[in-house]
């Protein structure tokens, strides 16, 4: 007999969740004012809101903490991260900051300025907002075929060279301080980056004399997909195809928070030297002195551990399982998923799934009220909600897509965790007709609305 698939990790310590009555639940929704944002953890069941900073750290990470130098110049926790950047990225210096848009913040603050363009594909929403906060504009490259769900292709996070190419012709050098390409990219689902794509865009970049960064919260789920699914990568270690990923950019933004299993924390990865000089002013500005910039000397030594942990090929396989085997339960009920199925998330395509709702009635939204109702399960919208308004005309923006995300945390569920959510998310879709009516919107915020929009059923 072939021996079935189990995890690699057994758990040492629990947390209690609590189950609750779908009585409860109609309740306690209402008083969030249908804003998934505002319900108190206790409350959900299943929380699928992020994979952010929601992993379970190992023994390991946790003994870590123990060891952690809080010395505020010169700590072993910052030498100790700094040779595990090293030896995972390549990137000889770095910068912690607190997260990951805080390395944004910084790396932007050294190269961006006013009337600048990035391209990138599907840059992440706070990449965007930093970007856009200083007058500068993220141009989408990504491959036409990412905006498809259903459509087949192992790397839907590509960067499409031909669109990359106008961009570079169409404005002159002093404007486009850098590339931005996110590994695997987020915006679109997750969806990995060739390694064959990254050789393309740097060779095009240098062409042109522009650095490439990447956006690296999933670095290692990426690498995971290359060797699953690029055959040149089959047979070499995560490690491998990770330093030679990196070997394609000239930095990296990390957000700890995602493939390195910590609750908190980010770095800046540089090869220039002039340039992590530039950007360590900022640092010291905005995050803190260079050997901390955010984190304690803990935090740094339990992310140190945290890149080998996520670079593992059994985590990874594990992780990447667990996200596919929700996938497939669904896709096979015949709910409209999005696929191949990305590295932390499934994502539900909500027009789909509730035809009959109008695009003004917040389709996603009100499907993720009902999933929670269903069974106390908390996904988050990705659709009109965070597309907010239009800064001019102060329109709804409808996006192409209306989605709804369960994000898998990190080591944190079990697969009778995913058959509990493939079962309510399989009831509401077989209540879909009863879903004649929506949501509309009593009060939001003027931008970064869907934190705490305010909300009444139709
Ligand atoms: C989460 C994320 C960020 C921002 O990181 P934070 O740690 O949440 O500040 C940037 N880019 C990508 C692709 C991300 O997933």
């Amino acid at each position: 007999m072939k021996l079935p698939f189990a995890e690699s990790y057994k758990i040492k310590a629990v947390e209690q969740i609590h189950r609750s009555t779908r009585e409860e639940r109609i309740r306690w929704i209402e008083e969030a004012k249908y804003n998934l944002f505002n319900l108190r953890s206790e409350q959900v069941f299943i929380d699928l809101l992020t994979d952010s900073g929601t992993g379970a750290m190992s023994d390991k990470q946790w003994a870590a903490l123990m060891t952690g130098d809080e010395s505020y110049a010169g700590s072993s926790s910052y030498y100790k991260l700094k040779d595990a950047i090293e030896d995972i990225t390549g990137f000889p210096y770095y910068l912690p900051t607190h997260q990951g848009r805080a390395a944004e913040n910084v790396l932007f603050s050294a190269m961006i300025k006013k009337g600048d363009v990035v391209p990138g594909n599907s840059h992440f929403d706070t990449t965007k907002g930093h970007i856009e906060f200083r007058g500068a504009h993220a141009i989408d490259c990504t491959i036409d075929e990412a905006f498809h769900t259903e459509l087949e292709h192992p790397f839907k996070g590509n960067v499409d060279l031909d669109k990359l190419e106008t961009v570079l012709k169409k404005y002159p050098k002093g404007q486009i301080p850098l590339i931005m390409v996110t590994i695997t990219c987020n915006s679109s689902g997750g969806q990995p980056v060739s390694i064959e794509n990254m050789r393309a865009v740097k060779k095009l970049a240098d062409q042109y004399g522009i650095p490439v960064f990447f956006d690296s919260a999933r670095f290692a789920e990426n690498a995971y997909f290359i060797k699953m699914r690029e055959p040149a990568y089959k047979h070499k270690p995560i490690r491998e195809i990770v330093r030679e990923m990196f070997a394609c950019a000239d930095g990296m933004t990390m957000s700890s928070k995602k493939d390195a299993i910590v609750n908190m924390g980010g770095f800046i990865g540089f090869r220039d030297k002039a340039l992590y000089e530039k950007a360590s002013t900022f640092n010291i500005m905005f995050e803190g002195f260079i050997n901390y910039g955010g984190m304690s000397g803990r935090d740094m030594n339990a992310l140190a551990q945290g890149l080998y942990e996520g670079t593992e090929f059994d985590y990874l396989e594990t992780r990447i399982a667990q996200v596919a085997y929700l996938g497939k339960q669904l896709r096979d009920y015949g709910i409209p998923v999005q696929y191949p199925f990305g590295g932390h998330a499934i994502f539900i395509d909500a027009k789909r799934f509730l035809p009959g709702l109008p695009k003004e009635q917040f389709v996603a939204q009100t499907l993720g009220v009902e999933l929670f109702i269903e069974g106390g399960v908390r996904g988050v919208e990705i659709g009109t909600l965070l597309a907010d308004r239009d800064p001019d005309t102060r329109e709804n923006r409808y996006p192409q897509l209306e989605l709804l995300r369960l994000a898998i945390p990190r080591r944190v569920y079990t697969n009778n965790h995913m058959d509990y959510v493939a079962a309510s998310v399989i009831n509401v879709f077989d209540r879909r007709n009863k879903i004649t009516k929506g949501l509309k919107i009593l009060k939001e915020a003027p931008i970064l609305r869907h934190f705490t929009v305010e909300l009444a059923r139709i």
